[in-house]
Parts: structure tokens; C-alpha cells; sequence
């Protein structure tokens, strides 16, 4: 293999000692070999001595690391980091709760993968790229997920949605092992119905699963609003807690549908759930004060990238705003942010302005994060994107 070598400017390998995984383009001095989007590269720093491996891409992260050693990048190593992740779930327990078929494999720079997720529905396996050269290494990591797996996996299915140059690089979906249309994902003993093909990230909202479940804790007897709820994940848990009715809106008509079915899947004779295709602001605008005394608040990332920051969190005060002016006395609301580029910091003084701007006394009962099956590592903390706030509101 042709030896591909980037050299970077002086001085600018400190943040890579502090095993940062990512090196961006403005610090490149020199490239060597033909070097194209997806190929593995050999860093060095202006010494000429050998710092990381990983993968080459044009744009502002021009390389996303996958190992601080100089070994190469073939099956076994995919095999020994696949390993190694499902490793962490197995010691934590999160790939045996009772009543769950459902977890993340891998996440990311989490699992010092930069650029590939793995989610695990049952006997399949949802494959994303976010990178070229995660997606030129698709085959090898679908092979090592099904043998990792020992007979667990029967499927891969590669959504290639996320895959930049996605057109040049003939990034087609469909499943690169096996076939499966068993889509039915178990959480918690709930079923959910997962449109891996058409479906939004790779079908389902893994990560809500331990605020999901909190959410059930605190339904019973509740008026509840599941602002955003796509496939009705909220929904469903808070009808299990006993709330006394439930409502679903979200602005995608197919994102109502799917909450419908999987509430008909669970709750078949259910008549205290109501699903509505509207836009979150409007319905808050319209609805009437008090009707409700939980409110979850999950919407979409407001900011995609740092220059979206001001918009998103006046957007996230506004949408908070409105929450706390209805929300009923004594209500409970979960609110979150899932924008990489806003911190919880951040996230925390947006809901504080919006309290702020209701005149509402609020008291904060939980900070609520990502769950452990989504990683964050330590050298790589934009890797914390899920935050979230259960308040307490008078
Ligand atoms: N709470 C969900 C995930 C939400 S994803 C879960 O637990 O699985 C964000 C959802 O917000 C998407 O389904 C999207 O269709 C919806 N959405 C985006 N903009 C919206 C708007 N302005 N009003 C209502 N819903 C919106």
C-alpha cells in the first residue's frame, strides 16, 4: 500500500498528546502520496516524529484519529475495536436488561471510532457513517459485528444517509449481510416498530432510554404532553405509568403515524392517547393554559453547527418559554437539547431565561445526560451532546 503521510505544522501536535481525535485542516504543513477523501493516513509532527493514524477527509476535520499507534488499519483491528465495545456494554449489563433487544454498539469518538455508529435492534444491526473512509471500511466492520456478535446479528443494514460525498462515492443503502424485516425493537418490555430504511439516524432514538423510563416513573395520574415525539417513545412509556391521557404532537405526519402504531402495538385497547401533526410552537401558542402538568420537550438540534449557537438557544428560551406559561401548577417538565454545539451550561441559563420570562417558580429535580452505552471520551468532550432538565414548576 502506498505510504500516505501528513505532516503538521510546529507546535500543533499538542492536541493530539492530550489524545485528542482530531486533527483540522489548518494544521497540516505538508501531505505526502495521493492522498484522497477515505484514505488512512500516517500523522507525524514538524519533528518527523510518528503521532496518530486515521482517516483523511477534505473539510474543516481533515483527520479524524483511529489509533495514537503506528498499526495498521485492516479486519483485525475493526474486530478489536468492535470487541472492545461490545465489551463495555457486556461489564455494564447494557446488553442483557430484562425486556430490551435494543442498544448502541458504538458511538463515535466514544468508542475511539470516530465517525461510525452501530445501533443493535435484535437480530439486526443498523450501521451509519459519518466519514469516507468509515464508509470504505463498511464490509470489513459488517463482517466483525456479525462475528463479535456470535450468532446474536443475522443482519447488517447500512444507512448511508450521513456518508459525505455520499453521490461520488456510490454510498447506495440496503443491508451488506443478511436480510431481516424483523423491526420490531424491545426497550424496557415496550415494542417499537423501527423504519431503519426511511427512518430518521438509524430508526430510533436510542439514547431517551433512561429518560424514557423516568418519564413513567412520574406519568401516573398526569396530564401529559409529548412535544416532539416522532416515533412516540415518550408516549408509550407515560400511558405505562399510568398517566390519565397522553398527547403526541410532532410536525411530520409520518413521525405521527409511527407514534400511533407503536402505541396500537403496545397499548391496543388504549383510548387516552391522541397524536397530532402540527408545529410544536403553534400548538403551545394555541393550547389552553393548565392542560397539562408533564410536559416533555425533545426537540431537534437547533444548532447543527457553533455559528447556529445565538439562534438555537434564543430558539430553545422561546420554546421553554412557552412550556412554562402553560404548564399547569405543580407540573413537571422535561426539557432537552441534543445540539452538539451548545454545552449544558449553555443549554441551563436558555431554560433559566424562559423561567425567567414566565415569572414561574422552578426548582430543578434531575440533570439528565446521554445514557452509558453512548460514551463520551474524555479527551474528546464535544462528544456530550444530549443534555437534559426535569423541573419542577409552581
Ligand atoms: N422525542 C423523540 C425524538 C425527537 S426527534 C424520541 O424520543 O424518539 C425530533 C422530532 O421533532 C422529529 O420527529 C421532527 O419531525 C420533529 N420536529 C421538528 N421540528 C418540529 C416543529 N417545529 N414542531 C414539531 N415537531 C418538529
Amino acid at each position: 500500500m502506498e505510504f500516505k503521510k501528513i505532516t503538521l505544522k510546529r507546535g500543533k501536535e499538542s492536541s493530539l498528546l492530550r489524545f485528542h481525535p482530531w486533527i483540522f485542516s489548518g494544521a497540516i504543513d505538508k501531505k505526502e502520496g495521493h492522498i484522497s477523501d477515505g484514505d488512512i493516513v500516517k500523522v507525524y509532527t514538524h519533528d518527523n516524529k510518528f503521532i496518530a493514524t486515521g482517516h483523511y477527509q477534505t473539510g474543516s476535520i481533515a483527520v479524524r484519529v483511529l489509533s495514537f499507534k503506528d498499526e495498521e488499519i485492516n479486519y483485525d483491528f475493526w474486530h478489536k475495536r468492535l470487541l472492545s465495545a461490545l465489551e463495555l456494554r457486556q461489564k455494564l449489563r447494557l446488553t442483557d436488561i430484562e425486556g430490551n433487544n435494543t442498544f448502541r454498539l458504538v458511538h463515535g469518538e466514544g468508542d475511539n471510532l470516530p465517525g461510525l455508529i452501530v445501533d443493535i435492534y435484535g437480530s439486526t444491526a443498523v450501521v451509519q457513517a459519518h466519514s469516507a473512509g468509515m464508509h470504505y471500511a463498511r464490509n470489513n466492520i459488517a463482517e466483525a459485528i456479525v462475528n463479535i456478535m456470535q450468532g446474536r446479528v443475522k443482519a447488517i443494514y447500512y444507512k448511508s444517509g450521513t456518508t459525505p460525498f455520499a453521490d461520488e462515492m456510490n454510498a447506495t443503502e440496503g443491508f451488506l449481510i443478511g436480510k431481516s424485516s424483523d423491526n420490531i425493537a424491545l426497550e424496557y418490555g415496550i415494542k417499537f416498530h423501527i423504519d431503519w430504511i426511511n427512518g430518521q439516524k438509524t430508526g430510533f432514538f436510542v439514547d431517551q432510554r433512561e429518560n424514557r423510563k423516568l418519564v413513567e416513573q412520574y406519568a401516573n395520574g398526569r396530564k401529559v404532553l409529548n412535544m416532539f415525539c416522532y416515533t412516540g417513545g415518550f408516549s408509550a412509556y407515560a400511558i405505562r405509568g399510568g398517566a390519565e391521557l397522553v398527547h403526541s404532537v410532532d410536525s411530520s405526519s409520518k413521525a405521527v403515524d409511527l407514534t400511533r402504531e407503536n402505541i396500537s402495538l403496545n397499548f391496543p385497547d388504549c383510548n387516552n392517547h391522541e397524536a397530532y401533526a402540527e408545529d410544536a410552537f403553534k400548538f403551545l401558542q394555541n393550547m389552553q393554559p393548565e392542560s397539562y402538568d408533564l410536559i416533555i420537550l425533545d426537540p431537534p438540534a437547533f444548532a447543527k453547527h457553533h455559528d447556529a449557537v445565538r439562534s438555537a438557544l434564543h430558539g430553545y428560551q422561546k420554546l421553554n418559554a412557552k412550556a412554562f406559561e402553560k404548564i399547569a401548577k405543580g407540573g413537571i417538565l422535561f426539557t432537552f437539547s441534543c445540539s452538539q454545539a451548545i454545552n449544558k451550561e449553555q443549554f441551563r441559563l436558555a431554560v433559566f431565561s424562559a423561567a425567567a420570562q414566565a415569572g414561574r417558580s422552578v426548582r430543578i429535580l434531575h440533570q439528565l445526560h446521554q445514557p452509558a452505552d453512548h460514551p463520551i471520551n474524555i479527551y474528546h468532550p464535544e462528544g456530550e451532546y444530549l443534555k437534559g432538565l426535569v423541573l419542577y414548576v409552581e
